[in-house]
């Protein structure tokens, strides 16, 4: 296929803004494709270059784009910037600079389909000190060569930002019609491969090629998801359900092949340098080629630590050995996705986990069957004192669904606590509430002494605001510029989502995510929370993991 060719089909998607329509569209472009160009096709029409599952960039940002671009169309990349910022699209800035370029031009070479993409995977593989360099040149050569039209998605896609509408759901139910193969084939392949362009690939050959579908070690599949829900209806549902702790820390997919290993991040990038640790656990664990799906938790003194502490190791490019042995990572296992050649993710759970537990020796995620609502509150409770986020229910007859939030695994975490404090200031509000209080200064109690905590903003609604300045109007007993103070005597129950080690205040605590939730005209100034109290909380919090300062 001529890049023209897939130009002009982008064009007329880029007219069209019913989602039938483009189906039908792609679903004829399609079948005329030869089997090396439909995957590129499919990709290029979704605005991406590699599948999803690859973690390779083309690494051509927009300062290198227009430096191109000025280059070819013989302007500054400040002119380029300009007609950009004019046109409001670098496709469309391309386009009417080689417009005013061909007028001058007569000589272009032909792109193909097939050869842009092999330019492309070219100028992704350029490294080291002189690859900027060689990447404008590639760059240049690929722009020189194209004709206007060619030019505004050539750049656009360079960009990964084709902005024509077409979305993974339109590309499947386009390449179901294009060869007559069911959608949920279609859909079913698509998880397995994360790459809806050997998809279609496979969809030519037919449905046999895509029920014969295998996960590639080494290609990340996407992380099946969860819903809120309750125990009681998942039972009331189910029967028998499974509980597993849900471990507040950061999600990963381990894949090994014999003493090969890679580790992949929620969103499929390769964090296998930053947690060289993990990686040899996991190894140690199984003699087996595996995929693994599972969260890595921090440890401090057996504790689990809050997720920043995971995230700060994921993150991590320099000093890798020094940070494993300030924060230990411990992994827990808690599904399998691949087992020596055999894909997995169509059997139930239950399967899942026999496998799991037979092949697996360590680090496995503990899990609890039961149809006993006692029993998975018990979990529940466990898993609290522990220090864990809560539990996460799992149907036992589900499959893996690779990118689904659906209903088979459903999270319990605690609601958000509550305190009760007394008001001792605010801020005058702004805007269309400047004739009111907008921000206060709550404070806890000790010995008798108020302590300020927190200020608390959100919440209220524009009634409980004008009732709160009613109540406390006649209460101020001093006045700094915005800031009043109060003689304290009304208590707010206000809501948190964290207990934090604070310098801000005396106290020592501040408040994450302070919310308004009711004046509290039952309770006098004496009812109100204590400092003591207050340490408790962090505590308990601190052994539940979710308020550790690393
Ligand atoms: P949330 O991020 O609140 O939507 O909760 C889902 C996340 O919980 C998953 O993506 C995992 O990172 C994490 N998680 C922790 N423990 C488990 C578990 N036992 N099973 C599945 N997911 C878990």
């Amino acid at each position: 296929m001529l890049f023209m060719e897939f130009s002009k089909s982008c064009e007329k998607l880029e007219g069209i803004s019913g989602r039938l329509e483009m189906i039908d569209l792609i679903s004829t472009v399609l079948p005329n494709l030869a089997p090396e160009e439909l995957p590129i096709f499919v990709r290029f029409v979704m605005g991406r270059i590699f599948p999803d599952w690859s973690a390779q960039k083309l690494g051509i940002g927009p300062n290198l784009l227009n430096e191109a671009i000025g280059y070819v169309a013989g302007i500054k990349k400040e002119q380029v910037i300009e007609k950009i910022n004019q046109t409001g699209d670098v496709g469309q800035a391309v386009e009417e600079l080689l417009m005013e370029k061909s007028m001058t031009t007569f000589f272009h070479e032909e792109l193909d389909l097939v050869r842009v993409y092999h330019e492309l995977v070219g100028i992704a593989e350029m490294e080291g000190k002189k690859s900027q360099r060689e990447k404008i040149l590639a760059v240049r050569r690929l722009l020189g060569n194209a004709h206007p039209l060619e030019g505004r998605y050539l750049a656009r896609i360079m960009l990964e930002e084709l902005r024509i509408g077409v979305g993974e759901g339109s590309v499947r139910e386009a390449i179901a019609k294009a060869f007559s193969v069911e959608s949920t084939l279609v859909e079913h392949a698509m998880q397995a491969l994360n790459d809806s362009g050997e998809v279609a690939r496979l969809a030519k050959i037919g449905p046999d090629a895509l029920i014969d579908v295998h996960i590639t070690p080494f290609h990340p599949v996407r992380m099946m998801l969860a819903q809120q829900g309750a125990i009681s209806d998942m039972i009331a549902e189910h029967g028998q359900i499974a509980a597993e702790y849900k471990y507040d820390g950061s999600r990963f997919q381990f894949h090994k092949k014999g003493n090969w290993a890679r580790m992949y991040s929620r969103r499929l990038e390769d964090v296998t340098g930053a947690l060289p640790d993990v990686i040899e656990q996991l190894l140690g664990s199984t003699d087996h080629d595996v995929i693994l799906d599972g969260e890595v938790i921090a440890i401090k003194d057996g504790k689990p630590m809050p997720f920043q502490s995971v995230l700060r190791r994921f993150r991590r490019r320099h000093d890798v050995a020094e940070a494993t042995v300030a924060i230990e990572l411990v992994p827990n296992v808690f599904d399998i996705l691949w087992l020596d050649g055999e894909t997995l993710i169509d059997l139930p759970l239950t399967e899942r986990r026999k496998k799991l537990e037979s092949f697996v020796k360590m680090f496995i995620a503990p899990q609890v069957v039961s149809s006993d609502a006692a029993v998975i509150e018990n979990v529940y409770a466990d898993a609290i004192a522990a220090g864990h986020e809560g539990i996460m229910i799992k149907v036992p007859a589900s499959p893996y669904s690779p990118g689904q939030r659906g209903k088979n695994w459903i999270k319990i975490k605690p609601e958000v606590d509550t305190l009760d404090l007394a008001v001792i200031g605010a801020e005058w509000g702004e805007g269309k509430r400047a004739h009111a209080f907008g921000s206060f200064l709550v404070a806890c109690q000790d010995e008798g002494k108020l302590i300020p905590l927190s200020r608390v903003a959100t919440g209220f609604s524009d009634e409980q605001l004008a009732e709160v300045y009613g109540l406390l109007k006649d209460t101020v007993i001093a006045k700094s510029g915005k800031e009043v103070t109060f003689e304290p005597s009304l208590v707010f129950e206000v809501g948190y989502a964290e207990l934090q080690a604070s310098t801000n205040y005396n106290g020592g605590f501040a408040l994450r995510f302070p919310r308004f939730i009711r004046i509290r005209d039952d309770k006098d100034l004496p009812d109100i929370e204590t400092l003591e109290s207050i340490r408790d909380r962090y505590k308990r919090q601190a052994n539940s993991a979710q308020a550790y300062k690393a």
